[in-house]
């Protein structure tokens, strides 16, 4: 039996280890704690979808009896992690949160979800999540939207939603999201907790459900910047099943978690500081004073193109998607329309009675900018505003180790606020973008709340494959501001 004091909100990798190797508790009575928890939890959050008990607890055996035969159980030992629901896992449903994915059970695990479990992790469910991963809030999930464990009538942020909410309210240690232009920064600082966004190829893709392929990455959410780390170290590397997975050596990302900033310069983005909501404004500048008081040199830096990264993201990422998506024909995967007399009317009912709204404007608005006539105009345009975007980036690495920025202009906003506003959505991503569009490593490290006590996320973003740096940063900001 787990001993009741136990808080699960306050379990880290590190003290599950120390727990385990002293016998406190087994891995399977942890992990059946946990889920109980989750599933308890979920009655007011709605974060997972489904939960895999059988395969948790086949998993936490394992650990069990290597501890008791004296063997190395791996650096994530019987520690929970919640998985969004767009990385496939072998006989669990994955549903992309769409209803086209209702019953889909794949046949093989994602790179990232073999390394982990090779690494003692276990997955106790999959986490909900905008349709197909597009989104700013989880409302566009088809099977409900998830709520904010830190204030229950506001959005978690999208799309890796249920993963934040998973880790904030306690149910999992760890979690792994997707980010295609802000998805696990912008929860991650909805919700007050770490999100990591590594460099575009340092996770393998391979089981992550295409959204928009030049984007994609798999990124992992904690409480703490050492365990976003730690769950890094153990999915990154090179896959040969990806084969725009990075060859990169794989640092040991503990060993950068120093503390010592001192003589880091940041730079500040002009562009980014304006329109940002007044608290969110201040907390960042606090953000930036204590990173000052550890010795980082701070300036000002600009970094002119961010103006047109929206719009390029926005047509890029819709070109893909209507791309990707265009495999959910009713002939694979997916539920298929019954009421059909042809086959077109298959095709044609299959996906329209099965995409929800945003996957249905994001594939005509991705169809209309590839298509001959508008091809030059519009894609090509992005691709060269793309390039601009990266540029800015190299430009400021010649000057300055790490950028800081905002994540988000506001805080968590109330669920049904912005659903019916596309735009006011989009503009959410405003700041997290850029990154996405460079392929830069970047994370949010939570700096605080406002006033109505909600989460503020600051964004550190650094060069190429420089995830150490990044984490060094962010771990010497996270003791400084849990100290003050
Ligand atoms: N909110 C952005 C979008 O809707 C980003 C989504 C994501 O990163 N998956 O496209």
């Amino acid at each position: 039996m787990i001993d009741p004091s136990l808080d699960l909100r306050s379990l880290s990798v590190d003290r599950i280890r120390q727990d385990l190797a002293s016998r406190r508790y087994s891995a399977v009575e942890l992990i059946t704690e946990s889920l109980r928890f989750a599933e308890s939890a979920n009655s007011w959050t709605n974060a997972y979808l489904h939960f895999c008990h059988y395969r948790a607890l086949a998993a936490a055996q394992r650990v069990d009896q290597k501890l008791h035969q004296g063997e190395d159980p791996g650096p994530l030992a019987g520690v929970p992690i919640a998985v969004k629901d767009v990385i496939l896992t072998r006989n669990v449903r994955t549903t992309c949160g769409s209803k086209l994915l209702e019953n889909y059970i794949p046949p093989y695990d994602a790179t990232a979800i073999t390394r982990l479990e090779q690494a003692g992790g276990i997955i106790i469910g999959k986490t909900n999540c905008d349709e197909f991963a597009m989104g700013s809030s989880t409302e566009n999930s088809a099977f409900g939207p998830v709520r904010n464990p830190v204030a229950l009538e506001r959005v978690p942020g999208g799309s890796s939603g249920g993963s934040a909410a998973a880790v904030a309210q306690g149910s999992a240690v760890l979690a792994l999201g997707s980010d295609t232009g802000g998805s696990i920064r912008q929860p991650a600082s909805f919700c007050g907790v770490a999100g990591v966004t590594p460099t575009y190829g340092r996770v393998s893709r391979y089981g992550l459900v295409a959204f928009a392929s030049s984007l994609d990455h798999i990124g992992p959410f904690a409480k703490s910047v050492r365990d976003a780390a730690l769950l890094l170290g153990a999915i990154a590397g090179r896959d040969e099943m990806d084969s725009t997975s990075a060859f990169a050596p794989v640092p040991d990302y503990q060993e950068a978690l120093t503390g010592d900033v001192k003589g880091v310069r940041i730079g500040l983005p002009r562009e980014y500081f304006k329109n940002l909501a007044s608290e969110t404004g201040d907390l960042i500048a606090r953000g930036v004073e204590t990173l000052g008081k550890l010795g980082c040199e701070v300036r000002e830096i600009s970094m002119p193109a961010t103006e047109y990264a929206i719009a390029s993201y926005y047509i890029i990422c819709t070109a893909e998607a209507s791309s990707n998506l265009a495999r959910y024909d009713g002939v694979r995967y997916t539920t298929r329309s019954s009421s059909s007399e042809t086959l077109s009317d298959m095709y044609r009912n299959t996906r329209g009675e099965g995409f929800g709204a945003e996957c249905k404007r994001r594939i005509m608005l991705g169809t209309y900018v590839l298509s001959a006539g508008y091809y030059d105009a519009y894609y090509l345009k992005a691709q060269k505003v793309r390039a601009l975007v990266a540029r800015d980036f190299s430009n400021a690495f010649q000057e300055v180790d790490a950028i800081v920025a905002p994540v988000s202009p506001f805080p968590a906003f109330k669920l049904g606020e912005k659903i019916d506003d596309p735009l006011a959505m989009y503009l959410s991503d405003i700041y997290t973008i850029t990154g996405s569009l460079a392929g830069v490593p970047c994370m949010s490290v939570p700096c605080g709340a406002t006033a109505a006590g909600l989460p503020v996320g600051m964004q550190i973003l650094t060069r190429h494959f420089d995830e150490a740096g990044m984490f060094r940063i962010a771990d010497a900001f996270e003791r400084a501001n849990g100290a003050k």
